[in-house]
């Protein structure tokens, strides 16, 4: 099945195509000032690796520019330079590298806002307009999803006044249902392209699923052009959610582990060896269904619905499967590792 996606216009932030028809990308946000060169450079090849696309950099001080620009030009991806309260470093930032300029103009001045139109328009690059919950006055909290949808058309209608539609626009809050509503109003009255995230939803786990609960409804619809999953904890959990996400709701080809839940029956680590297998196949983008199965009661049939599959076979041993063939059988505590070898070879056929 294939979700039909809402009809936004395109921008290109470095090499990345967001909207249009370009598939959902993958963004992330580093964990240290722009000050932090060497930090900055390790942490956005870790994140590369693993499938990020865009990443952004909080500015907090104009004296960090130095280092920006040093980080754009050494980084494998696209920089967003992520700017707040100061237009100067915006502009600035523009002019150093950044391939994509984030500002909340909620708390920028419409004559300051404008100036960072200006500087992108020199320097071709887009804007992301971020409105946030967080940023909206408590009195003004009323119908919030409203709100913060007419905060993003309002600040879009600045742009697009002044002949600017190089731009993107992301609605977030905490709150999934209040994201929910406020990006399905805004979806309705604007073609820019959408970037989707909860704010602040939590620890690894909770946030986790407050992401996905969050994202996948809007997805489901066909909205949103790029993700960022924002979880407190160790960054490389945001690319990994953001791709199972993705590949969930087949908007991103790769492959997908199913592992019983196991109960009394169970014959094998399978926790364990679907784990193993998950995380060294992280760079596969092939649509692959590998099935991990503690007992034969599942395991047969699975065994045929997947591409791969691994089945108890008694206490000890376990069979590997390809297209529903048992093509081997071998010792639990080593079927990870030749299943991996294997998986290898085969993935040339497939
Ligand atoms: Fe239990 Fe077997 Fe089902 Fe796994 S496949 S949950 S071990 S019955």
């Amino acid at each position: 099945m294939k979700i039909l996606r809402r009809k936004s216009r395109q921008i290109s932030v470095g090499a990345v195509k967001i909207g249009g028809n370009s598939l959902i990308s993958i963004q992330s946000m580093t964990q240290f000032p722009a000050e932090n060169f060497q930090k900055n450079i390790q942490q956005i090849k870790k994140l590369t690796k693993i499938g990020c696309q865009i990443i952004r950099i909080a500015i907090p001080d104009i004296s960090q520019i130095g280092s920006f620009a040093k980080i754009c030009q050494k980084s494998p991806i696209p920089v967003v330079a992520d700017v707040h309260f100061d237009y100067k470093i915006a502009v600035v930032a523009a002019e150093s590298g950044a391939a994509k300029i984030r500002v909340n103009p909620g708390n920028i001045s419409e004559k300051n806002f404008l100036k960072i139109i200006s500087a992108a328009k020199k320097n071709k690059i887009p804007i992301r307009i971020g409105v946030n919950a967080g940023s909206v006055k408590l009195n003004e909290s009323k119908n919030m999803p409203k709100i913060l949808a007419e905060a993003a058309k309002n600040f879009s209608n600045i742009c697009e006044k002044n002949n600017f539609l190089n731009f993107c626009v992301s609605i977030k809050s905490s709150d999934v249902l209040e994201n929910y509503c406020a990006n399905k109003i805004f979806s309705e009255m604007s073609d820019a392209p959408i970037h989707l995230g909860i704010t602040e939803s939590g620890t690894e786990f909770s946030g986790a699923i407050a992401s996905a609960t969050g994202i996948s409804p809007l997805l489901l619809e066909g909205i949103g052009d790029t993700i960022r999953i924002s979880i407190s904890g160790k960054r490389e959990n945001e690319i990994l959610v953001a791709k199972k996400i993705l590949e969930n709701l087949n908007l991103k080809s790769g492959p997908r582990v199913i592992a019983c839940p196991t109960c009394g029956r169970t014959q094998m680590p399978v926790g364990k060896i679907a784990k193993k297998i998950e995380e060294n196949i992280i760079n596969v983008s092939l649509p692959v269904k590998i099935a991990v199965m503690g007992c034969a009661v599942n395991g047969p049939g699975e065994a045929r619905n997947s591409d791969f599959a691994i089945i108890a076979a008694g206490k000890k041993m376990a069979g590997i499967f390809f297209r529903g063939e048992n093509i081997i059988n071998v010792e639990q505590k080593i079927v990870a590792d030749k299943f991996l070898k294997i998986f290898n070879e085969k993935l040339n056929l497939l």
